[in-house]
């Protein structure tokens, strides 16, 4: 006669986290985790199981982010722990990640210097890197544990929290103990609305009337707050132009008439007023020293810690969630508009537009037979290709990542929605791209998620394709494939096409730091791994890859697209040291 097996402490783990409302989990499995991925599958939870913790975390952090709830990441202890924590990084430094870390560990019984199976004491290793790292003190606790963790990543500014799954836990039978009133735990409620102070607001409404040549920045604390809606409102009722940060695009349609984005020198260096919302005065804002002298910033953060960093305080600055400030901004600004035939306006305008002009002049330039292709032309094709097929930007979710695939790709795509394009974000870190496009395949299933990514930072976490294609994501993959770091192996010379073979450099040992494999045949390792792949050198086999790509929605795709080996540059942050107005980038 068969038995069931008793109920452990691996179920009561899942079934926590069914209570929170947890529908999918990340990770890698291995003793002693793999039974509560098991008992978390047998109860309902998707378990997206990767090839490195490090993508898996992203991925969490991502799927955080997108979904407005804590991501799930379930790893083992020691070196899955360790490779974990870049993920634990990247969700506490962009501030809008929630990450919910959970991790096997040494069985309680043992002694801190047993030297068990992969022991550390990851509670005390991510203690000071987390909000809140924990240890559910018996078998019955841990439901709430993993609820205060949980909760704790949510509120007040997202971020990563870590709770510790013991293996005696896990393996434990459940007693009647566990099974009483702690067994189940109440969902935890979306983080409450906080509201600014009143006296603040109407600072900021008589500062915002008196201002000539007021601007909105839009951060992605603005995508994260789910303040679109608001922020589209404000900017319509005000007609005060706007600038998106990188991850603040799609807030409102870029193709929006206020978008000052291609005159973002302009825009910082010409404002009197600035309404900061949801984005801190860091190095994305150039700490602020490119703004003018006697600049009046309002910030919307909902960390009164983050107002005024770097010195811009203006006594305005509010905290609160964005939502809701504007809700009680907009009626204090009643009957004002900001005239259409402003100076201000008028001169942003020209910039953006003249801008634009130069910038589609790159994008439309033919390639010559026998040329490499660029980046702008390849962005121009490819998004000229996908929009053939899905009919509106809306459909499509961009991750892109890669000094200059990044930098070069953030301006030629245009986002009209939020949350829909993804980059290397606060840290600008490389080797997100992969799994940040799976956790968008799953928060998107409906639509079409494109990875733009550097050849340098597909390696980080290429085996995440065999993720990909196991769970048949139909993810395209784009390879900006310029030989290596930055501007790659050499600086002027094509070395494609036998001259990598022959480059003195390469034969003698010696080559560049920024070079990687020149001729890697990335589309033929995206198909060992299940993927389809494409090698594209002219913009006619890039036309066919892209349809073939779109087609194709059984798994993922690879592109890997040949261009001139030295096209891009060495590091100038790009976007943000380029002077828009006919300046040398520095
Ligand atoms: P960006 O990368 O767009 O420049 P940052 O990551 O620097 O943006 O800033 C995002 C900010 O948004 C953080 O300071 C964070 O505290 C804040 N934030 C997160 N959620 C909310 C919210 N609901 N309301 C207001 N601010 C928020
Ligand atoms: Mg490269």
């Amino acid at each position: 006669m068969s038995q069931t097996p008793p109920q452990t402490g691996a179920h009561l783990i899942a079934s926590s986290l069914v209570d929170l409302g947890v529908d999918v989990i990340f990770g890698i499995v291995g003793i002693p985790v793999i039974e509560v991925a098991e008992a978390c599958i047998a109860a309902g939870i998707r378990f997206i199981s990767f090839r490195n913790e490090q993508a898996a975390s992203y991925a969490a952090s991502a799927y955080g982010y997108m979904t407005g709830k804590p991501g799930v990441c379930l790893v083992v202890g020691g070196p899955g722990v360790l490779h974990a924590m870049a993920g634990i990084g990247n969700s506490q430094i962009n501030a809008t990640f929630p990450l919910l870390l959970l991790a096997g560990a040494a069985p309680t019984t043992d002694s801190a210097t047993k030297l068990s199976f992969q022991q550390l004491d990851q509670v005390s290793l991510l203690a000071p890197h987390t909000k809140l790292s924990l240890r559910p003190a018996s078998l019955s606790q841990i439901p709430t544990t993993i609820r205060d963790a949980y909760r704790a990543s949510f509120y007040g500014r997202p971020g990563a929290t870590y709770v510790d799954l013991p293996a005696d836990y896990i393996q434990t039978p459940l007693g009647d103990a566990c099974l009483g009133s702690n067994a189940c735990v109440a969902a935890v409620e979306a983080p409450p609305k906080v509201l600014a102070d009143p006296t603040r607001i109407s600072a900021i409404a008589a500062a915002l009337k008196g201002a000539r040549n007021p601007l909105i920045i839009i951060g992605k604390g603005a995508a994260y707050a789910r303040a679109e809606d608001a922020v589209r409102g404000f900017v319509e009722e005000t007609q005060i132009p706007f600038l998106p940060t990188p991850q603040g695009k799609g807030v409102i349609p870029d193709s929006h008439v206020l978008n000052t984005s291609a005159a973002r020198s302009s825009a910082l260096k010409g404002a009197d007023f600035i309404l900061l919302l949801g984005a801190r005065v860091n190095w994305i804002l150039h700490f602020g020293t490119r703004f003018a002298k006697g600049v009046k910033i309002a910030q919307v953060d909902i960390v009164a810690e983050e107002l005024g960093r770097n010195g811009t305080d203006s006594g305005m600055s509010v905290v609160g969630d964005i939502d809701a400030v504007l809700s009680q901004l907009l009626p204090e600004l009643r009957g004002y508009r900001h005239p259409e035939s402003s100076s201000w306006r008028k001169m942003l305008q020209q910039t953006h537009e003249r801008n634009l002009v130069k910038a589609k002049a790159k994008e439309q330039a033919v390639t010559r037979r026998g040329d490499r292709l660029s980046y702008q032309r390849v962005f121009r094709l490819i998004e000229d290709g996908l929009l053939a097929k899905a009919g509106s930007p809306d459909g499509l979710v961009y991750v892109s990542e890669g000094a200059n695939t990044m930098d070069i790709s953030r301006s030629i795509f245009s986002i009209s929605s939020p949350r829909q394009r993804l980059d290397a974000g606060t840290y600008a870190t490389m080797g997100v791209g992969l799994g940040y496009a799976i956790a968008a395949s799953i928060a998107y299933p409906e639509k079409r998620v494109i990875a733009i990514e550097g050849d340098s930072a597909l390696g980080f976490s290429l085996a995440e394709i065999e993720t990909m294609a196991r769970y048949r994501m139909p993810v395209v993959i784009v390879v900006m494939n310029n030989g290596g770091v930055y501007h790659g192996i050499s600086d002027n010379t094509d070395s494609y096409g036998g001259e990598w073979e022959k480059d003195s450099r390469r034969q003698q040992g010696r080559l560049p730091s920024t070079a990687l494999g020149f001729e890697t045949e990335y589309h033929k390792v995206a198909e060992g791994l299940g993927a389809r792949g494409h090698r594209v050198t002219d913009e006619e086999g890039l036309r066919k890859a892209v349809e073939a790509a779109w087609e194709y929605k059984e798994g993922p795709t690879l592109i890997n697209v040949v261009i001139k080996s030295g096209a891009g540059g060495a590091l100038s942050f790009g976007w943000l040291e380029k002077k828009e107005e006919g300046g040398k980038a520095k």
